[in-house]
């Protein structure tokens, strides 16, 4: 009971008043947008779970209720109905903004959205971080580096991104993120935090959602082809969401603004990954190719030393650990998506 302290609802001083949560370390009031999503829900889980206030900003284009509902009833968690494009008024320590469409599939659906969520959004939230001194996070992306020239990436790099491209909304969005970050951070005197992550799979992600891991775990479930685009010969590097959780943990409570590359070395082409979701889930599992996407990054992997030495994080869980770990929750959710429609 002693340590069940409350956040003061009112700013002090343009911080929220702080008070101890057990010992050494004070309770926080931290805001997650996007936090009803696929790695949202994954960064609300660890937060309550160490005993922290969330309140989670969520306008449901990607995300669902289903990833958050085991928290309803909690009295440290709030989530709220919001789009990002429009301000907020909250008083918070903290700011995870994820709010952004990830796959490529719902980030094209509506590209100018994309664009206000990447461009309005970040502003809002970071007017929002200078109005009561919260230190904010920006889940930036591997997609800056675009179709990179360099292999593997390091944070130093500027990337090589079509401007003009259907991939654009996204990556130059992204970008423009980033750059709004530093500005407020330069101009402003926020306290900053940029993460570049890499491709992260696991439990939670959309079923449908168009990206490569989904889709094929959710095809050898269902005893469908797994669809390969274009020669499957593109690399990507896969991560479990729990590392990335960790890594972004880690970077928002360090010293140090980024941006840092969180994802997993492990580099595999989309055809040894079909290989390995064949092992996992069903030996019989066959391919179709399919004709690959404008724009498609022929190759993508973190040079990840800079997060090792200022961060002390590295993933913990290659992919034939990772992916059994998220075949469960695509069993389940398949299982109760055929009874839904009477299959
Ligand atoms: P997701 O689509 O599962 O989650 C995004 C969440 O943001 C959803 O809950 C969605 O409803 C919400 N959202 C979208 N637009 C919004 C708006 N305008 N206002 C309020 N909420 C909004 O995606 P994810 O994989 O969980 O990605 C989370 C973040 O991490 C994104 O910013 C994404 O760009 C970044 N990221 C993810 C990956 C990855 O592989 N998962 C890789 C690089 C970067
Ligand atoms: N903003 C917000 N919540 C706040 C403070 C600001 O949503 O608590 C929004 C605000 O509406 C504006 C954006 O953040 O659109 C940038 O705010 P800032 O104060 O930096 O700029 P200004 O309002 O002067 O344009
Ligand atoms: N891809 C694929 N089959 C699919 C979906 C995607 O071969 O069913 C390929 C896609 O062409 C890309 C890679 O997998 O080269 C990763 O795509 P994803 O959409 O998961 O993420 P991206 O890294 O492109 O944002």
């Amino acid at each position: 009971h002693t340590q069940d302290f409350f956040v003061s609802t009112k700013p002090a001083h343009g911080k929220v008043g702080r008070v101890p949560v057990g010992i050494g370390r004070r309770r926080m009031r931290i805001v997650v947008t996007g936090g009803a999503g696929f790695v949202g829900s994954h960064l609300v889980d660890k937060l309550i779970g160490r005993g922290d206030e969330v309140i989670v900003i969520d306008n449901f284009f990607t995300g669902r209720k289903e990833n958050v509902v085991h928290l309803f009833g909690n009295p440290r968690f709030e989530l709220i109905r919001h789009d990002v494009v429009e301000p907020v008024l909250l008083e918070v320590d903290q700011i995870y903004h994820l709010a952004c469409p990830a796959s490529p599939v719902h980030y094209k659906y509506n590209p100018v959205k994309t664009i206000k969520t990447n461009v309005m959004g970040t502003l809002n939230m970071l007017g929002l971080a200078k109005r009561v001194g919260a230190r904010f996070l920006l889940t930036s992306t591997s997609e800056v580096y675009g179709d990179p020239l360099q292999h593997p990436q390091k944070e130093t790099y500027w990337g090589n991104v079509n401007p003009i491209g259907e991939r654009s909304c996204y990556d130059e969005g992204k970008r423009t993120a980033e750059t709004l970050t530093m500005d407020y951070h330069r101009g402003a005197n926020v306290e900053v935090r940029i993460a570049r992550i890499f491709n992260t799979y696991g439990p939670r992600m959309c079923l449908d959602d168009g990206r490569v891991v989904s889709n094929f775990v959710a095809q050898a479930i269902r005893k469908q082809p797994m669809t390969v685009y274009g020669d499957g010969k593109q690399t990507r590097s896969f991560q479990y969401v729990s590392d990335l959780v960790d890594g972004l943990v880690a970077l928002m409570e360090g010293e140090h603004i980024g941006p840092f590359n969180l994802g997993n070395p492990g580099e595999f082409t989309m055809l040894e990954l079909a290989e390995v979701v064949k092992d996992t889930i069903d030996p019989s599992a066959t391919i179709e190719y399919k004709p690959n996407t404008a724009d498609d990054p022929h190759m993508r992997k973190p040079d990840i030393s800079k997060a090792k030495e200022l961060l002390n994080w590295e993933p913990k869980i290659p992919l034939r650990e990772g992916l059994p770990l998220m075949v469960n929750d695509f069993r389940n959710r398949i299982l109760n998506q055929d009874e839904g429609k009477g299959a």
